[in-house]
């Protein structure tokens, strides 16, 4: 067995392979004094590093140098890794072959990029249970935001209304792909037949789809996709806007600088064509080559990993059924396809104390607040007939085993139930520990 996968044994017995991730032996301590194994119960969030990664990453740093610009051996060997990697991504995402590949910071930095690159005077429509990724980067009078539909068929209605509405010229419809806060699939082929006949473009918020399920922009038929390197099991700072080339081509520098640049004089500029057009500065070398690498061991594990993740998913809503008084907040019917993402709030219970009495008490790391979608989950909360105003996330992946998935599921209960074993109090907004007596890890010191 190569370190790179493991093996999961299934019910049936039969063995199947899910690339393996750094940190899964991690132990921390517990406010009791004890230690235990980390259940990373927040995938959504950031995903732990692929050991395909690590070790891609480990292979390339004695080469690292300069991209683009060097004329020495290792420069060249960094310049093929860096521009190889476009090629990748193309393939992870099912791209047309002349789809541009940019590399940038995350989907945030994809998302903005493409906002300054619209055509003057695009219309864009964009529902408003976006992340704020998504939400936000748009702005003027030609925005549109579409109210949370009640079903997948109310998306796909509401969405061809508002683009019916949109006065001429260029349209961009905004679509994600799974929700952060439910993981509920949203219908991206259909929503995206609508916008091509309403004469828009689409671009796919990928973010927390990609790590869990194929996305294929041919298939799709969709124009732009943006994703995150760190939800991607590659954490060293890359993500990528892919797609249609020609308003990047034709949008001013994202940002102004080397690289950028096809000659420079005293009074003008001269930028260049291509991804490098948007990609002004030194690249994130690593990061790209890491996010290559992840997308290739993603692509090459995909039934595994959505059977793995399924059944984790299965076994978390199952037990999450019998926390009294536990609302899960979704969208759209509770049979609806998602991947490994479930948010919710327990009657009478502070969120924000749940998840510091899971990490403190149980080694168990979830989120809780609006997950940078607050009008999505204000607006979930009031569905789910919930008077919080923040709710608790517990998001599975390659990291996650069925023993986190049952800890978790056991704590809450014990939590709700019978309530904290230790003491804790507000500081800054946070619950924390009272006198924590948790030790950091050393390399803190
Ligand atoms: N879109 C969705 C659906 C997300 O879940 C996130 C992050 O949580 C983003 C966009 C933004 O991703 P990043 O913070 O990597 O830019």
């Amino acid at each position: 067995m190569s370190s790179a996968v493991i093996d999961i044994p299934v019910q049936s017995n039969v063995e199947y392979r899910i690339p393996a991730v750094v940190g899964g032996a991690l132990r921390v301590p517990l406010v009791t004094g004890e230690s235990v194994g980390y259940a990373n119960l927040d995938h959504a969030a950031s995903a732990p590093c692929l050991r395909a990664v690590r070790t891609a990453v480990d292979e390339l740093l004695p080469w690292y140098a300069s991209v683009h610009r060097g004329a020495g051996f290792a420069s060249q060997v960094c310049t093929r890794v860096y521009e190889s990697a476009r090629g990748k991504l193309l393939d992870f995402v099912g791209a047309r072959r002349t789809d541009s590949v940019v590399f940038t910071r995350n989907t945030t930095d994809a998302l903005n990029l493409l906002a300054r690159a619209l055509p003057r005077g695009t219309s864009v429509v964009v529902f408003d249970t976006e992340h704020h990724a998504a939400l936000l980067p748009w702005t003027g009078p030609r925005v549109r935001r579409i109210a949370a539909p009640e079903t997948p068929a109310d998306a796909v209605a509401a969405l061809d209304a508002a683009l019916a509405d949109c006065p001429e010229g260029p349209r961009l419809a905004v679509l994600t792909g799974a929700s952060n806060v439910t993981g509920e699939l949203w219908p991206i082929a259909e929503l995206a037949r609508v916008a091509r006949r309403r004469g828009a473009r689409t671009v796919l918020d990928a973010a927390q789809l990609a790590p869990h399920r194929p996305v294929r922009i041919t298939e799709l038929d969709v124009d732009y996709v943006a994703l995150s390197g760190h939800k991607l099991y590659a954490p060293f700072g890359a993500g990528a806007l892919i797609g249609r080339a020609d308003w990047l081509n034709a949008a001013e520098p994202y940002l102004a600088g080397g690289g950028a640049t096809r000659s420079v004089r005293e009074r003008s500029v001269s930028w260049t064509t291509g991804p490098q057009r948007q990609e002004a500065g030194s690249p994130n070398t690593v990061g790209v080559h890491a996010l290559a690498v992840a997308c290739q061991a993603l692509a090459a594990n995909w039934a595994n990993i959505v059977e793995h993740e399924q059944a984790l998913l299965t076994r978390l809503r199952a037990g999450l059924r019998g926390v009294p008084g536990l609302r899960e907040l979704r969208l759209f019917d509770a049979d609806h396809d998602r991947v490994g993402v479930v948010s919710f709030t327990v009657d009478g219970q502070d969120p924000g104390l749940l998840a510091a009495a899971l990490s403190a008490e149980h080694g168990i790391g979830v989120r809780d607040g609006l997950f940078c979608a607050h009008l999505a989950t204000r607006r979930l909360l009031s569905r789910a007939g919930s008077d919080a105003d923040r709710a608790v996330r517990i998001s599975v992946g390659l990291g996650t085993t069925h023993e986190h998935v049952d800890r978790v599921v056991s704590a809450l209960r014990n939590l709700v139930i019978d309530g904290p074993t230790w003491h804790y109090e507000q500081a800054d907004g946070q619950w924390v520990p009272i006198d924590d007596p948790r030790p950091a890890p050393g390399f803190l010191d």
